[in-house]
């Protein structure tokens, strides 16, 4: 029983060490990655329901790994937020989609906003407000054309800082999201008492419609809620004409979503701009 004992600690170190060498190279890799850009920004467009123009885009990061090609975020985000590394890699995204937008305003290229996602760990850091004044200032992006990306479990359980944080970032001009919106079991009355601009509904809730008469029951309750909030409101995972139109006729303001186009490099995202 001893030796069996023994047997099995040496394989529970053994696991252990290949676990932290694991995260140990990827932090590595990840802090290289950030040293040479080695991250990239995919531009997916936001689109008014009613007039069918672009309107915004949201920044979504990909990482361009020599080995592996271009990796997903869900495949390095939620290492980069438990090590920390989340805070440069999200202010690198911010920086560089803030470039990007005034690149396309220099252009001439018409009006857009740029949405941004945001970690928890950027949202509380002390200086977030000073870091993203110095970033508008650098780019010349107005702050009316940056959007930031929150979710409802960032601020669950700091709803009174989020309200201070959150009307500091709004007093300085930018627009705030509440992203994945339904999916955070937080409290209806937090919402009135936050200074946003716009609610983004999960695409958990657009995937399955016009088949789960729930979903739209929810997805049509998200937008009305909305409305009488007088907020906007944006569906994300748009795939199919049937969801366009039910979201449509429930009187959702944009989406986002496959139908009119996945999430591109900037070149791409240009050519659907002058188009
Ligand atoms: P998210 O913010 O909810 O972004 C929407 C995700 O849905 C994106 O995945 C997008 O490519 C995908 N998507 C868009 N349209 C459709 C559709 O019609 N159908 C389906 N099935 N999917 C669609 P992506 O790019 O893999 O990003 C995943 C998540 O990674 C994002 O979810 C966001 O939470 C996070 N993320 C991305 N970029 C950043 C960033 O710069 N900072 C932080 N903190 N998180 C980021
Ligand atoms: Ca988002
Ligand atoms: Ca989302
Ligand atoms: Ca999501």
């Amino acid at each position: 029983a001893k030796a069996q004992g023994r047997n099995t600690y040496r394989f529970f170190t053994d696991a252990m060490s290949v676990e932290a060498q694991r995260h140990l190279s990827l932090e590595r890799r990840l802090r290289h990655a950030l040293e040479h850009e080695r991250f990239v920004l995919h531009y997916q467009p936001q689109v008014d329901i009613a007039s069918g123009r672009i309107v915004g885009c949201e920044a979504l990061l990909r990482w361009n790994d020599p080995e592996e090609g271009l990796v997903a975020p869900g495949r390095f985000i939620p290492f980069a937020e438990e090590s920390g590394l989340i805070v440069p890699i999200g202010e690198w995204a911010l920086h560089s989609a803030c470039r990007q937008a005034r690149r396309w305003a220099d252009a001439g290229l018409p009006p857009l906003r740029v949405s941004v996602n945001l970690s928890a760990r950027q949202l509380w850091q002390t200086e977030l407000p000073e870091r993203i004044a110095a970033i508008l200032k650098s780019t010349g992006l107005p702050p009316q054309a940056l959007e930031l990306e929150l979710t409802e479990s960032m601020i669950m359980g700091h709803e009174a800082q989020a309200v201070e944080r959150l009307g500091q970032l709004r007093s300085m001009g930018l627009r705030l999201a509440i992203d994945d919106f339904g999916t955070g079991y937080s409290s209806l009355s937090y919402l009135k008492n936050l200074p946003i601009e716009v609610l983004k509904i999960d695409q958990s809730f657009v995937r399955n419609i016009p088949q789960d008469r729930n979903d739209m029951e929810i997805a049509g309750g998200i937008i009305a809620l909305a409305r009488k909030l007088n907020l906007d409101v944006t569906a994300e995972g748009v795939e199919t004409a049937a969801q366009l139109t039910f979201l449509a006729e429930q009187g959702c303001d944009s989406y986002q979503g496959y139908l009119f186009s996945r999430p591109l490099p900037a070149e791409e995202f240009e050519k659907l701009l002058t188009r």
